[in-house]
Parts: C-alpha cells; sequence; structure tokens
C-alpha cells in the first residue's frame, strides 16, 4: 500500500492510473477489501486466548471485535506501528489541527471558529451554502460536511427526505457508544519511570464491549514532560459509556454520577500504579453528554459501527453524497475512524473535489 498514491477511489482516472503503474499491488488491495480481520485471524489461528488478544488489538480503535473490523482499515492501522514507528506530536495532538490551520491560512484561506452551522442550503436539489448559528448565511460551489452523516442528513438538512442510499447506510451501521474520559493531574511518584504510555484494563474477556468494561489509558507526559508542571504526570482514561445513563439526569444527580464513575475509573488504575487515588491534584471528567456538546456528535458517538458483519469496507460510503454539490468526510465516510482514516478521507475529498471542478 505505501507504494501506491492515496487519492479519491472515486476518481476513475486516477483509479486507472494507478492500476497501470502498479497492477499486482492493486489487485492484493482489492483482494482483501471484502474481508474482515476476524476471517483471516480465524483461518490461521487456533489459540482462543490470541484471537481475544486480536479481538482488543481491534476493539481499542475500531469499537467491534475483529469479526466486524475491516481488513483493510486494520492493516492500515497496524502497519502505521512499524514504517516510521509510533510517533506523538510535541505538545500534544491539538498541535497538528494548529498545523493544520496555519497551512490553510499560508494558502489563503480563513477558519472562522465558533461557528455552529445549523442548516445546508440548497436549492433546486443541491446543495449551496450554509447557514450559521447566528445567522449569517454562507454560499458555495462546492459544500463539505465534517459532522457525522447521522447529523449531517438528519440535523442539517432535516427539511430534506432522507437520501435512499443514506437510508441504507443507516441500516448497516449504528452509532458506537461515547466515552467516559478522565484526565487527571497526578504526582509524578506515583507513575515509575519506566512505564510505557499506554494501557488497557480489562477484567474478564467477555466485558470487551460492555459499558465500562474496557478502560483504555495512556500518560503523554512520559512522552513529552512539557504538557503538565514540573513533578506532575496526565493520566488520561476513557472507557466506553452509553448517552442513555447520562441523558434526562438533572444536575445535581448528574455531578454525583460523574463522581461515582470517575471514582471506579480511578480505583481500578489502582491496580497499575498503586497509590494514584491519594496523589491526584486534578481531575476532569468527560461524559456522552459532553462529546455531544463539545464536538456536535449525536449521542456523542466515537464513529459509526457495523450494525451487523458487513463485508469489509465495501459498503462504506466515499465523499460523495446523494445529494449534488455536498460532500462529506470524517470517520462516517471511507475508510473510518482514527486520524488516519479521517486525514485520509479529508485528503480524498479534496482530490474528488478538484476533479468535479475541473483542476
Ligand atoms: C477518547 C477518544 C480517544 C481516541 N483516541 C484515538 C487515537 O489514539 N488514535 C486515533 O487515530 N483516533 C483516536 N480517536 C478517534 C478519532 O479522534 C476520531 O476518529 C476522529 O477525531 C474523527 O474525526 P472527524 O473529523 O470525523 O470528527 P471530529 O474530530 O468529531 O471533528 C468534527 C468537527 O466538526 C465540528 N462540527 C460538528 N458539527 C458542526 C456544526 N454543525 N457546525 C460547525 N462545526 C461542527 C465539531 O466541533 C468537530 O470539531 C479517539 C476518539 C476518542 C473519543
Amino acid at each position: 500500500m505505501n507504494r501506491i498514491e492515496l487519492l479519491s477511489l472515486e476518481e476513475p482516472r486516477y483509479l486507472a492510473r494507478v492500476f497501470w503503474q502498479h497492477p499486482l499491488a492493486c489487485l492484493g488491495l482489492a483482494r482483501h477489501l471484502p474481508f474482515n480481520v476476524g476471517r483471516l485471524a480465524r483461518r490461521h489461528l487456533r489459540d482462543p486466548e490470541l484471537l481475544r488478544f486480536i479481538d482488543m488489538e481491534c476493539y481499542c480503535w475500531s469499537v467491534v471485535p475483529a469479526a466486524k473490523t475491516p481488513l483493510i482499515n486494520a492493516g492500515m492501522v497496524f502497519s502505521d506501528r512499524h514504517y516510521g514507528g509510533v510517533n506523538y506530536p510535541k505538545g500534544g495532538v491539538g498541535t497538528i489541527a494548529q498545523a493544520l490551520a496555519t497551512g490553510l491560512a499560508n494558502h489563503g484561506g480563513q477558519v472562522q471558529y465558533q461557528s455552529r452551522v445549523t442548516r445546508i442550503l440548497t436549492e433546486q436539489g443541491r446543495a449551496v451554502g450554509v447557514k450559521l448559528a447566528t445567522g449569517e448565511t454562507y454560499w458555495a460551489k462546492r459544500i463539505v460536511s465534517n459532522a457525522t452523516r447521522w447529523d449531517t442528513f438528519g440535523a442539517l438538512l432535516k427539511e430534506e427526505p432522507l437520501p435512499k442510499a443514506e437510508q441504507r447506510w443507516q441500516q448497516r451501521y449504528q452509532r458506537s457508544p461515547s466515552f467516559l474520559s478522565l484526565h487527571l493531574g497526578v504526582d509524578s511518584a506515583v507513575i515509575p519511570a519506566e512505564t510505557n504510555c499506554h494501557h488497557i484494563l480489562l477484567k474478564d474477556w467477555s466485558e470487551l464491549e460492555a459499558s465500562y468494561g474496557t478502560v483504555f489509558v495512556s500518560i503523554p507526559t512520559l512522552l513529552d514532560s512539557s504538557l503538565a508542571p514540573p513533578g506532575h504526570h496526565i493520566v488520561h482514561a476513557f472507557t466506553p459509556s452509553w448517552l442513555n445513563d447520562w441523558d434526562n439526569l438533572g444536575p445535581t444527580q448528574y455531578q454525583a454520577q460523574k463522581q461515582a464513575k470517575a471514582n471506579q475509573v480511578i480505583a481500578r488504575l489502582g491496580c497499575l500504579f498503586p497509590g494514584l487515588g491519594q496523589s491526584i491534584h486534578h481531575c476532569s471528567i468527560g461524559t456522552p453528554r459532553s462529546h455531544r456538546r463539545f464536538l456536535g456528535r449525536r449521542d456523542g458517538t466515537y464513529g459509526p459501527m457495523p450494525a451487523r458483519p458487513l463485508p469489509g469496507l465495501l459498503t462504506m460510503p466515499f465523499n460523495r453524497t446523494p445529494l449534488p454539490g455536498l460532500y462529506c468526510v470524517g470517520d462516517s465516510t471511507f475508510p473510518g475512524q482514527g486520524l488516519n482514516a479521517v486525514a485520509f478521507s479529508g485528503f480524498a475529498c479534496a482530490h474528488r473535489i478538484a476533479a468535479d471542478l475541473g483542476g
């Protein structure tokens, strides 16, 4: 895959060129497109513990076990650990977004922050602009939505009938849970110096997909000490949680539940880092309601997950949509969730739009 220039798979001239340049690599990729990891793993492995481990390897980024995780997507994620190694952006992941925004500004673009789009405007069955919560309107030849497909078609286009292709997509994919997320500031003495950055906690394999079953832990200050004051570490711990557990709670109940659930996670972290509970100086707790509010995601969802085992990535939609002039990017388009995947979808969409505009 590394040898192939990756652009929009919706652009036939690019597909023909790449196939001509790398026919064997393309055939190899196409052969794996309709499969999931579980099928391949079960063909070669029998050890139940190893198969569960592969389930976890998939679940920790796709939020579904191997049987529902597309092979191509997994290939990208797993091989990314080896080509060039795992890298951490100094200053935290926010620096990636800042670098993109700076690049955009350097090329004459403008980012308008704090601007919530409430509607995609249409004229004669074509997307032609957006309306903001302030009432301002913007008009363009092409509109790109980075909201999820549920929010794009269910909220921003709610006055339009739901296209048939979107109806099919909504039957095949469902919203995955959101997360309960803790950012802790702790005394550095509680984290031994040789500790690894990432950990996963799970008591019982049968709870892999359960709410609050798997706890993901990362300690970014082990890689970049500048993120916390001297003598301190940041511990980020998050675990799957559904919005239903948090909706319809009054302010007092909501605060009490946040603290109670956070205490449970902190108690579990104690098995990795004894004494952690007594060395916390700062604790921010995010819930599915926080994800919904700050990311504008329906139910605070992490992203789409297959409602049933599907043929790999074949049913994932690309960037074009049934509404002319409207494109979607992000984790509800090919090839799915994760920073690499959504970066690819943005890249592919830019290529498709340039081709549509005659570039
Ligand atoms: C706790 C957690 C840990 C994760 N860890 C990793 C990891 O280690 N590695 C990895 O690769 N991936 C990780 N992911 C997944 C990754 O963050 C997502 O797959 C990715 O951010 C999705 O990108 P996106 O552009 O589709 O959506 P988002 O990142 O949600 O971006 C959409 C943007 O659109 C904005 N928006 C939405 N609606 C509107 C509107 N109406 N008007 C204006 N703006 C709007 C939102 O505010 C948001 O900024 C993690 C996710 C979570 C929740």
